[in-house]
């Protein structure tokens, strides 16, 4: 919880901090959000966080304030917070306006929000998680990271009624990513993983996994994993700021390696631990 949060040039305790009832994002959820990891007071991959806040405003047409202003804002987050581990969170809605009107009715400025919390970093393997297999409900932009997330949410709902950690979406044959995640699934020494077209969020620890996959010399397809191919899978595993490198033991009632963390899942999870270290120390 933020001791200070930002709204709109001022720095307020959470509970003064307050918009209009006619504030497009309330009303609409017209708007969109990013989420920044920060490990010792360093934000972690924070040029392709702001690259892709920056695709999500132009894809809305909402102005960005830029760089410099969201690289200040992370640097008073953390100060005021006295934070050094955890999440940013930003927030954009196109404004808000005297009353309701699907279309805007004049030019409006954007309210900005900003928070930080606090992570508890981890650096072991991660006990391997479940996941229910779900039909993917949301929009046909999913690469817009938009704070409208009903979809998601009830998504999330039904998985925590089953008892899993996240929903694993498909569209027909192909599997997405979940409600917060993107996913890898590992078959003969290989990765695959959904394509970054508008029916995934880009994720950004997934572009890092990738990276560190390809480092490792290993094979990395970004093509979908068939649901039909479940099944035969090797290992599987979730990524995301905030989980990172999350091993999956089970989908539904289909056990994966016996529910144990698999080779190559914890060599990136080790080769993603270490990429930390080095973003802290150098
Ligand atoms: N997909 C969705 C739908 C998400 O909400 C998230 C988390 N914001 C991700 C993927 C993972 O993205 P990132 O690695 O940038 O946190």
């Amino acid at each position: 919880m933020s001791t200070y949060v930002y709204l709109n040039g001022d720095w307020i305790a959470p509970e003064h901090a307050k918009v209009s009832v006619f504030d497009r994002g309330f009303l609409f959820a017209d708007g969109i959000y990013e989420v920044v990891p920060v490990y010792q007071g360093r934000p972690f991959l924070a040029e392709h966080h702001l690259a892709r806040l920056d695709r999500s405003l132009a894809a809305l047409a909402i102005p960005n304030h830029g760089d410099p202003f969201w690289y200040g804002l992370i640097e008073q987050l953390l100060a005021r917070n006295a934070i050094s581990d955890g999440l940013i969170y930003f927030q954009v809605t196109r404004g808000a306006e005297t009353q309701r009107s699907h279309l805007p009715l004049g030019t409006l400025t954007p309210t900005v929000f900003a928070s930080v919390s606090p992570l508890a970093v981890h650096w072991g393997v991660p006990t391997p998680a479940k996941v229910t297999l779900c039909e993917d409900i949301r929009w046909l932009r999913c690469d817009i990271k938009s704070i409208s997330l009903l979809g998601n949410i009830m998504l999330k709902q039904h998985a925590q009624a089953q008892g899993a950690m996240e929903p694993l979406l498909f569209r027909g044959d192909h599997i997405t990513e979940g409600a917060s995640s993107n996913y890898f699934a590992v078959k003969d020494g290989a990765l695959y993983t959904a394509p970054t077209d508008h029916l995934i969020l880009p994720g950004i620890t997934r572009m890092w996994v990738i990276e560190l996959a390809r480092q490792l010399g290993l094979p990395v397809y970004e093509q979908p994993f068939r649901v039909s191919e479940l099944t035969q899978l090797d290992e599987l595993f979730l990524t995301s700021s905030s989980r990172e490198v999350q091993p999956i033991g089970q989908i539904d009632d289909i056990m994966i390696g016996q529910g144990q963390c698999g080779k190559i899942t914890e060599q990136l999870v080790q080769a993603f631990h270490e990429s930390k270290r080095k973003h802290c120390s150098s």
